[in-house]
């Protein structure tokens, strides 16, 4: 029907290379990495071969060509990305706390990513699109927010479909209109993609079987959840359940796979493979990011990710 397409942040990223406990503190950093939830996601679309595009802004510098180029590169149309003179590329800092967990800074509002808006070409993209990934982090952005509904209109009346990954990071939450437009996608996403405590979030349910019943009865066709090196697990309407073990890799960086995993899995859809087939590609797109430094720096092609399932064994 057309090309997937998403919206929302392009950023670069730099990161710790070790565990700290502050900010404040100075400490080693890796970067600058191409990166953004949106932009992560539709390259891995393109490596793919599925036809990707997205809409974006960046700012007319280094930091902004490095991920133009590398978008263009792996096949992503990059004709909606707007180059902005007076904003530049927005950026985000990660740091690893010793439990595992990420910290994030972000620098959005105030950058190009924050620009976000429906140009021409943005117009453009969306009237020939055939599905629209939405990403949570793009809802908050209140420019990216507006093409997201337009966007999801649009395809859907043209007979696209839409899926939808929560994401919705709590230092980006300011404001209610973020929540407000990841209700009304999710009153209209074909594809639900969360990872943890997004799924009772989504569904304002705390237990799993109730959250993916409430969800599949409000109308999702596919619910895909995400559970980190504990693999992934599909509910579908009418469809049984499917328990996906990970593939046993040494994580060096958690940030992306996520992204992958929902860009393989959604892509393995589109191109007309049962869903077991899908949610197995997509637990190798997300094993394979974690083994890299850097959130894109892990993306795959379809051959790839045939090797890897074939040679590498499963928790
Ligand atoms: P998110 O980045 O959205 O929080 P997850 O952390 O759950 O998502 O990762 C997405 C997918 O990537 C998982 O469902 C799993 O298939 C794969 N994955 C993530 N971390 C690992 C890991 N340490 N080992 C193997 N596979 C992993």
């Amino acid at each position: 029907l057309g090309p997937t397409i998403t919206v929302g942040e392009i950023l670069v990223e730099i990161m710790a290379t070790t565990v700290g406990t502050g900010f404040i503190e100075p400490q080693s950093l890796a970067g600058p990495y191409p990166s953004g939830a949106p932009a992560i996601f539709i390259d891995q679309v393109a490596r793919m071969g599925g036809a990707a595009g997205i809409i974006a802004g960046v700012g007319d510098d280094d930091f902004g060509r490095l991920n133009v180029d590398r978008l263009r590169h792996d096949g992503v149309d990059v004709s909606a990305i707007a180059i902005h003179e007076d904003w530049p590329t927005g950026s985000a800092f990660v740091r690893y706390r010793p439990n595992g967990a990420r910290d994030f800074v972000f620098n959005i509002a105030r950058s190009a990513a924050g620009q976000v808006g429906l140009t021409s070409a943005a117009e453009a993209l969306v009237r020939r699109a055939g599905h629209v990934h939405v990403m949570g982090t793009a809802l908050t952005i209140p420019g990216a927010r507006k093409v997201i509904l337009f966007a999801v209109e649009t395809v859907q009346a043209r007979g696209g479909s839409v899926s939808l990954d929560p994401n919705l990071r709590k230092e980006l939450l300011t404001d209610d209109g973020a929540l407000d437009s990841f209700n009304q996608v999710l009153a209209t996403a074909d594809l639900l993609l969360p990872s943890g405590d997004e799924l009772f979030t989504a569904a304002g349910r705390a237990d799993e079987a109730a959250a993916v019943a409430k969800l599949l009865e409000s109308g999702i066709g596919e619910i895909v959840l995400k559970r980190g090196e504990h693999g992934a697990s599909f509910f579908g309407r009418g469809l049984p359940r499917i328990d996906c073990p990970a593939f046993t890799v040494d994580e060096v960086d958690p940030t992306g796979a996520g992204d992958c995993f929902g860009a393989a899995y959604l892509t393995c859809r589109r191109k007309g493979m049962a869903p077991d087939a899908a949610l197995l590609h997509a637990n190798a797109a997300g094993a394979r990011n974690v083994t890299r430094l850097g959130p894109m720096e892990g993306v795959s092609t379809l051959a790839e990710l045939t090797t890897f399932i074939a040679e590498t064994p499963r928790r």
